[in-house]
């Protein structure tokens, strides 16, 4: 500004064109967008506080579930296991979407930390198949190969990126399909692989799906809860790594999300 003040501006720079079409200069275009950005602190801020403030009495209520669990898993009465359980999953289910709000609103006032240590991938691996089955397998998980390479990266943040693809490959897929994982070392990465026999989606989808909020909109997904976050995350934790990410899919075939961390 005139005073010496920065302030945030969208630029819009095109070519001016002489009678032959040659191009003679370009003329630039600066808009202030200062207060569009100060609305999307306010607007994260907020999503950060309420989210905060909603998992406080989540936990007291998973906490009261658990200890009901216990008290009534041998009545004799054969709906109150099967209904605990499904709330139980409910619970499981708010408290995920929950830490994805809270997720984004950290990533994006910079608050997201990336604490790495070595550890070895088909741990991780195994460890969130066996999570995933244990609340009520649906769909067959198969992990071919899966090369032990121990690698140097965040690894409970690395943990959120492989539950978010293989919940996606459920969540997008008919019951009883096959899902398989994979995971192969190359010269310089590991490269991890997550396929399904789902509804796929099209080309130019691929690559939209890793922006904020977007959701692939059609007749089959309009059913599907989400808010178009998880995939959103697993790129940015997997940028930060210095990784790469992305999906390869068919419309109706089914998808083959990827990504990978440099090794040493
Ligand atoms: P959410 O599932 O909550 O909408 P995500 O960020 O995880 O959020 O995914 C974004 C979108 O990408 C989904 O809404 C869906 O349209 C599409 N998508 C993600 N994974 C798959 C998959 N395995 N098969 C088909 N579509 C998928």
């Amino acid at each position: 500004m005139k005073d010496g003040r920065l302030i945030d501006v969208s630029l819009s720079i095109s070519p001016i064109r002489d009678t032959n079409g040659k191009i003679i200069g370009v003329s630039q275009i600066a808009r202030d967008i200062s207060e569009r950005k100060r609305d999307e602190i306010r607007k994260n801020d907020f999503i950060g506080m309420v989210s905060h403030e909603l998992k406080t009495p989540l936990t007291s209520l998973t906490a009261i579930m658990q200890v009901l669990h216990k008290k009534l898993n041998n009545t004799d009465d054969r709906f109150v296991p099967d209904a605990l359980a499904r709330a139980n999953q409910q619970l499981k289910r708010m408290g995920n979407l929950i830490n994805g709000f809270l997720n984004v609103s950290r990533l994006e006032s910079g608050k997201i930390v990336i604490e790495k240590r070595l550890f070895i991938m088909e741990d991780l691996i195994k460890e969130v198949i066996a999570e995933i089955n244990l609340t009520g397998a649906t769909h067959m998980i198969e992990l071919p190969r899966c090369d032990k390479v121990e690698v140097f990266a965040d690894r409970d943040k690395i943990n959120s990126v492989v539950t978010n693809l293989l919940s996606n490959a459920i969540k997008y897929s008919p019951k009883a399909s096959q899902i398989t994982i994979t995971c192969e070392q190359t010269q310089e990465e590991l490269l991890v692989s997550v396929n399904d026999e789902g509804l796929g989606m099209k080309a130019d989808d691929c690559e939209r799906i890793f922006d904020r909020y977007h959701r692939v909109e059609s007749d089959d997904t309009r059913h599907i809860s989400g808010f178009g976050i998880g995939l959103y995350l697993s790129a940015e934790i997997v940028k930060r790594h210095d990784g790469r990410i992305w999906a390869e899919s068919e419309l109706s075939k089914g998808s083959t999300f990827y990504f990978s961390l440099p090794l040493g």
